[in-house]
């Protein structure tokens, strides 16, 4: 056994310390930012916040609000190849360039998403996502699909380490996503003892990859505004959101009514809600790692993507940063015992 005593950091360990700015107002500052990924060759405009690959999260509706504003959309892996072609059908031009397909790795996977690519070669990206992003099958499905599918830009995860990071990378991924267990409806610190502070995890993933010319994925953790802002500055090039986008019009999950209060269900992945609405229940041999909330109703997602963008121009007011590019760059994080004044918070 052994014991690592380096202090790792989450979010609210942290504030952005000032810095002095030439900027005058944060209507200067711009968030798109261009990428050309490593393995793939394929380059990239747009806002780079994700909505996360969850059944509740990464809707088709849910692609088509977010798009307008150039983010990108992890959309779930529960579709047919049916919905998908009826939305690519009825979408906007260049909706491709903000959504990914997501798929598992097992063998159906790898033959939907064939079936997928080649009835829509616009299609562009492919998120591969497993809970624990170690195991060496995942590192082989990595590179058999990179070699199936070599111009496509392969987002790979999840992982919380710089080794893991650069093998993924070598393996043919493009974009690393970065979190195990930080997650709002994740309980898999709980139920494992397994996790990694998100802030830390994103500096040292940030560096691996950049070492090597690939990209990651800030996934989960972010619970408010700020803490987008501090996953961009810690290094993350996009950052994931689940439980900041749910309960709105785009979501999906089950809309509930209690004493005239109107909610969605919102719920993890691996969720027994989830387990049982995709996979026939909790198999005997594995416990769920994932909550079922309710989440109040919130209207239109746009509202809280302006809240959103608005939070992150401020921050780069505040260090001086006229681009997001900037951000990280412009950063000194100091670590606090406080965050915000809860005098007035329920
Ligand atoms: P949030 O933005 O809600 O804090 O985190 C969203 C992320 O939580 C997702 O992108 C995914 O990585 C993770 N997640 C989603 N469902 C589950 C689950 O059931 N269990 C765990 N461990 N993580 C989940």
């Amino acid at each position: 056994m052994r014991i690592e005593n380096d202090l790792k950091l989450g979010f609210k360990d942290v504030m952005f310390r000032p810095k002095r700015s030439t900027l005058k107002s944060r209507s200067q500052v711009s968030l798109e930012r261009s990428f050309r990924f490593k393995n793939s060759n394929v380059t990239w405009t747009g806002t780079p916040i994700m909505a996360a690959n969850m059944d509740t999260v990464g809707t088709f509706e849910m692609a088509l609000a977010l798009a307008e504003k150039k983010i990108f959309t992890a959309v779930h892996k529960h579709y047919s190849l049916e919905e998908w072609s009826n939305f690519l059908e009825k979408a906007p031009q260049g909706i491709e360039n903000f959504i990914a397909v997501s798929t598992g790795t097992g063998e159906a996977d790898s033959q939907k998403v064939a079936a997928l690519m080649s009835a829509h070669p616009q299609l562009q990206f492919i998120c591969i996502d497993v809970a624990n992003g170690y195991s060496e099958h995942f590192v082989a499905f990595v590179k058999e699909m990179h070699k199936a599918h070599p111009s496509k830009v392969i987002i790979a995860g999840n992982v919380v380490t710089g080794e893991m990071v650069e093998e993924l990378i070598l393996a043919g991924a493009d974009i690393i996503k970065v979190g195990i267990g930080p997650g709002s409806v994740c309980t898999t610190r709980v139920k494992t003892g397994v996790g990694y502070p998100q802030l830390s995890a994103i500096i040292e993933c940030a560096d691996a990859a950049h070492g090597l010319g690939g990209h990651i994925i800030s996934d989960g953790g972010c619970a408010i505004p700020g803490d987008v802002s501090k996953a961009f500055g810690a290094g993350a090039d996009f950052v994931m959101l689940g439980g900041m986008l749910s309960g709105h019009e785009e979501s999906g999950g089950d809309t509930v009514e209690e004493d005239g209060v109107t909610y969605k269900l919102f719920y993890g992945m691996s969720s027994s809600t989830a387990m049982d609405k995709h996979s026939g229940g909790v198999a005997n041999y594995r416990a769920s790692e994932g909550k079922t909330v309710k989440v109040a109703y919130k209207g239109p997602v746009e509202e809280t993507v302006l809240d959103i963008l608005g939070g992150i121009r401020s921050t780069c007011t505040y260090v001086g940063a006229s681009q997001l590019k900037e951000l990280s760059k412009r950063t000194t994080f100091i670590r606090v015992s406080e965050q915000e004044n809860r005098v007035y918070t329920k």
